[in-house]
């Protein structure tokens, strides 16, 4: 049986959903399709931190040293990686380390910043248009500190985006304890992004899911895309696990699987996941009033009305979905080490997501170089989130023929040759 489509989505993520909700307000028809339960996957345990002030790509100068040294200290490293032969892997880590300079920095800073902006300005409208109740707080984004050394790396961080035009606020000892209470006596400061916000993400998730089904979506999960057909520079045929779907144009946002789904088509599209963990608990009797980073531990944390959130950990290459024990534990010591947290906590989730993950750190977003019909989505890494909402409306107007809000160039596939 085959089913035709005007517009196929693959993929229930942040950027599918959001591809489909900004396509249905054009006035277009969708059909999404995902191998899961749609808005389920990695997307909904993560931090929920929707954060504009992030222009900086994961590929920067001094990743690469701050990576091995982690590496040193494995108790603590907020970075871990796969050992493996796998010659995609091998070409992907090698691609990262060139990329990892000044020059990609500053060719990644403008799109990362239009598209953050962008995002930041939609999820506000959404939950406001949509009457989204999923704990949106615009309270900003704040680092907390235990040491000079990453307190004085904090402020210079803070300082370069104040000069991007991002709102960033410096607290020393007396101002952040009387700005986050939570904190422990030795934080010594913090850095607050105060143009970010945070939310629930698996409840916003299931909220846009809902508004797609009641504009009309039709909603597959629980369908593996299997394979495609091409012809004459387009996709024919979308082989999936419920049948074969036709579709005049198709949206490809299957996170860090994206490689291994498209592979029919050749496309070579150089993504790895990041795996990451979060485990979600009760309301402390301190509560956190900010969504935090933990500066030194690279851990987030996310109060989220009634629930509290810590998420930590990056670890290349890892495509197990399983939550690590020994990790949870790691991630729930640190929080203690900057937060006053209840001596026992009442953990009501575990959860590990992949984070899909370029090279060079800057989604994957246009059409195909080999086929008019076919437009990646992808590649949002720990933004995937944050980015989602601008992503949907910028992939609407491309679908549509329409001028993108910005210039989508420095996030096309074709960068990396
Ligand atoms: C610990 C952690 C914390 C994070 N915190 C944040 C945060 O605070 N803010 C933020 O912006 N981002 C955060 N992220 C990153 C964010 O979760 C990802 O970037 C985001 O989930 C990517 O969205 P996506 O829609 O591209 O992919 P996904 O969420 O992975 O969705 C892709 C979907 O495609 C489906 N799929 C895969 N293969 C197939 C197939 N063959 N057929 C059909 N469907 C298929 C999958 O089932 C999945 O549902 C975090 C990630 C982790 C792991």
């Amino acid at each position: 049986m085959t089913t035709k489509s005007d517009v196929l989505i693959i993929g229930g993520g942040p950027v599918g959903l959001s591809c489909a909700y900004y396509l249905l307000k054009s006035g277009r028809q969708v059909t999404l399709l995902d191998a899961k339960d749609i808005g389920k996957g990695s997307g909904s345990g993560n931090a929920g931190h929707i954060v504009p002030s992030h222009i900086i790509p994961l590929a920067a100068p001094g990743v690469v040293t701050s990576a091995l040294k982690w590496m040193l200290d494995p108790a603590h490293s907020p970075f871990g990686m796969k050992v493996s032969l796998d010659p995609n892997y091998l070409i992907w880590l090698l691609k990262f380390v060139l990329a990892c300079s000044q020059n990609n920095v500053n060719r990644s800073i403008e799109p990362l910043n239009q598209l953050g902006q962008l995002s930041a300005r939609n999820f506000a409208q959404i939950i406001a248009e949509e009457k989204f109740d999923c704990a949106y707080q615009e309270k900003g984004l704040l680092h907390l500190f235990k040491t000079e050394k990453a307190f004085h790396e904090g402020q210079h961080e803070g300082e370069f985006m104040q000069k991007h035009g991002i709102p960033v606020s410096m607290y020393d000892k007396n101002k952040i304890h009387e700005v986050e209470p939570a904190a422990v006596d030795d934080v010594i400061g913090g850095v607050h992004f105060t143009g970010d916000a945070h939310l629930n993400p698996a409840v916003f998730l299931n909220l846009l899911k809902e508004r797609i089904q009641s504009m009309g979506a039709e909603l597959m999960g629980g369908t593996q895309v299997t394979g495609f057909e091409t012809s004459n520079g387009k996709v024919t045929k979308v082989k999936t696990t419920a049948g074969d779907f036709e579709a005049e144009q198709i949206v490809l946002a299957a996170g860090a699987l994206t490689p291994s789904v498209s592979k029919d088509l050749k496309l070579n599209i150089p993504i790895q996941p990041a795996r990451g963990y979060s485990l979600t608990m009760s309301a402390n009797k301190t509560m956190p009033s900010h969504a935090l980073i933990l500066g030194e531990r690279r851990i987030a944390v996310s109060p989220m009305a009634g629930l509290l959130r810590f998420t930590g950990r990056l670890e290349v290459g890892n495509y197990s979905m399983e939550p690590n024990p020994v990790w949870l534990e790691r991630i729930e010591n640190s929080a203690r080490e900057y937060l006053r947290l209840d001596e026992k906590l009442d953990v009501q989730e575990t959860w590990a997501g992949l984070r899909p993950t370029t090279p060079d750190g800057v989604p994957i977003i246009g059409k195909s170089p080999k086929h008019e019909n076919l437009f990646p989505a992808t590649g949002h890494a720990m933004l995937g989130l944050s980015l989602a909402p601008g992503t949907g409306l910028v992939v609407s107007q491309l679908l549509n023929g329409q001028e993108p809000a910005f210039s989508l160039s420095p996030m096309r596939l074709e960068r990396f040759g």
